[in-house]
């Protein structure tokens, strides 16, 4: 293993477990470096502080452990069975539940790598070279640490989080199984189907498993509008609650076919679903006042990077003005922002100048997150993307 040595002070954060080491703090790289291997951090003092996966760009090193130790098949072992267990202690893994991550990068002490459950199914994703070069070790302790009956296939998806060049050839593959695939996952009892081969992600959006039962209990005789809906996650929850009408948009025809037929795994043909592919803005500036009293705002991250916060934030304050402005009186707005750039409080100043726009009266009832299958490592508070605000608007 090689070793990298920090400059001096620069070994502080690490002391502190945050799991990056940008390029700037680094004195001295042995050459030559390949990405993606595993490398030995030392101090400017020459204190071992750990080791992780070295990659190109500004974080240089991702750390997998603040020791000494190898990263093999044993160490992926022992990480992917604490995650695993804190899955069956959380309450996941059920007869009416088999879809929940696994593995969520910092969070669960594997910077780089996510992987979703789907029905037996485990979605790998590599968002680093060194989760992609380690790729067998992982798939071995997976078939190590889960139950035969709850692991059929592991589906290797990296292809769009990874670039290809001469070294890294991030295929979409099975790397077990692929035979015998059951593509229709089961959350809080309701089916969805799942496509890991050509959706977005991993093929579904577990992160708003909690959300969308909350949804459902304010469903019950109400008008649902599921904006930026995907495969539909938020309109099935909301049929099962008793919502009198549920209508479905995206701009991706893909989604709204998903969408159609999740509604139709669980209900059949039903006749209080309606889906629309256009765009979110135009049709929530098209739409008249006063129809819908529960409305879902889920847009992808309008904010991919720092540079972009402020168009993001302008992003958040249109489209949630619209929604304030026309919702019925008595409406409930469920409003999201995934991007990781994004801090609570910027997104609930972004809301709180929608509201103000429409000068109606707003107030909130529940401030939302990401669910306990995607933690947040203490030490890497970086980890917190997801953001909700329900509101009640008079
Ligand atoms: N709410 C979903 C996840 C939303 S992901 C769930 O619970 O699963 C974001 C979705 O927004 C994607 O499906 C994407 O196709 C859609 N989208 C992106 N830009 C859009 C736009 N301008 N109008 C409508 N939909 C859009």
């Amino acid at each position: 293993m090689q070793t990298i040595v920090l400059k001096p002070k620069k070994e502080d954060s690490l002391l502190r477990f945050h799991p990056w080491v940008f390029s700037g703090a680094i004195a001295h790289n042995p050459d030559p470096l390949t990405e993606g291997e595993v490398i030995r951090v030392v101090s400017a003092k020459g204190d071992v502080l750990g080791v992780g996966h070295y990659q190109l760009g500004s974080i240089a090193v991702r750390m997998l452990s603040f020791r000494d130790e190898a990263i093999d098949a044993e160490f992926y072992r022992r990480r992917i069975s604490a995650a695993y267990t804190m899955r069956i202690h959380l309450g996941l893994i059920r007869p009416d539940n088999n879809s929940f991550r696994l593995i969520h990068g910092e969070g669960d002490n594997l910077p780089g790598l996510i992987i979703d459950m789907y029905a037996g199914t485990a979605v790998v994703q590599a968002h680093s070279v060194g989760m992609h070069r380690d790729r067998e070790m992982i798939v071995d302790a997976l078939r190590r640490v889960i139950p035969e009956d709850n692991l059929r296939n592991i589906f290797y998806k990296s292809e769009t989080t990874l670039p290809f060049n001469g070294d890294v050839d991030p295929e979409n593959e099975y790397l077990y199984g692929g035979t015998d695939v059951d593509y229709v996952s089961v959350e809080n009892g309701l089916n969805f189907h799942i496509d890991w081969l050509r959706g977005q992600k991993t093929g579904f959006f577990v992160d708003q498993r909690e959300n969308r039962r909350l949804l459902e209990s304010y469903s019950f005789g109400r008008n649902v509008l599921n904006m930026f809906c995907y495969t539909g996650g938020f309109s099935v929850y909301a049929l099962r609650g008793g919502a009198s009408k549920v209508v479905s948009v995206d701009s991706s025809s893909k989604a709204m076919m998903l969408t159609d037929e999740n509604v139709r795994l669980n209900f059949g043909e039903d006749p209080r679903h309606e889906s629309f592919t256009e765009d979110a803005f135009k049709f929530l500036k098209e739409m008249p006042d006063g129809v819908y009293d529960l409305i879902v705002l889920d847009p992808p991250a309008f904010a991919k990077h720092r540079g972009a916060i402020n168009n993001a934030l302008q992003g958040y304050k249109k489209l949630n003005a619209s929604a304030i402005e026309k919702i019925a009186s008595g409406g409930i707005l469920f409003t999201f922002s995934c991007s990781q750039a994004i801090s609570r409080e910027q997104f609930r100043l972004a809301v709180f100048s929608a509201a103000a726009l429409s000068r109606r009266k707003v107030s909130i009832l529940h401030q939302l997150t990401q669910p306990a299958d995607h933690p947040i490592n203490i030490y890497h508070p970086e980890g917190e993307y997801l953001k909700g605000l329900v509101l009640y608007v008079e």
